[in-house]
């Protein structure tokens, strides 16, 4: 009974852990998907790179329009700032009837999606 009461606090506690790293808040983070939100945030604000495959979250400002652009240039390549992997940057599919917006995803070389952006909101 005891041990079981000691993994509950230490499954607690890494929890918390994780908390202070930045991914708490990442339910209210809202993904950005479509070059049109990338287009509507702001030089200074803060954003995160949520890497699946390295299971971290760094938050980072982007001082420039230009760079903010960068990250949805379908074609090229982004890297993850904690694993330094690179994953490309590619469109979700054709754009099809009723689905006009089309979404931007990272993957691998296996074509798995391995990271997204996402709004800090504080
Ligand atoms: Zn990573």
């Amino acid at each position: 009974m005891k041990i079981t009461q000691l993994l509950l606090v230490a499954g607690l506690l890494s929890g918390t852990a994780l908390a202070v790293s930045g991914a708490p808040a990442s339910k209210s983070w809202p993904p950005v998907r479509t070059a049109e939100e990338f287009a509507r945030i702001n030089p200074g604000e803060k954003i995160a790179y949520v890497c699946k495959e390295c299971d971290s979250v760094t938050v980072a400002t982007l001082d420039s329009k230009d760079a903010i652009m960068q990250l949805c240039k379908v074609g090229d390549m982004i890297e993850c700032p904690a694993c330094k992997q690179s994953y490309r940057i590619v469109r979700l599919g054709p754009p099809s009837k009723g689905r006009s917006i089309s979404e931007i995803r990272y993957v691998n070389q296996e074509g798995k999606e391995c990271m997204f952006i996402a709004r800090v909101s504080e």
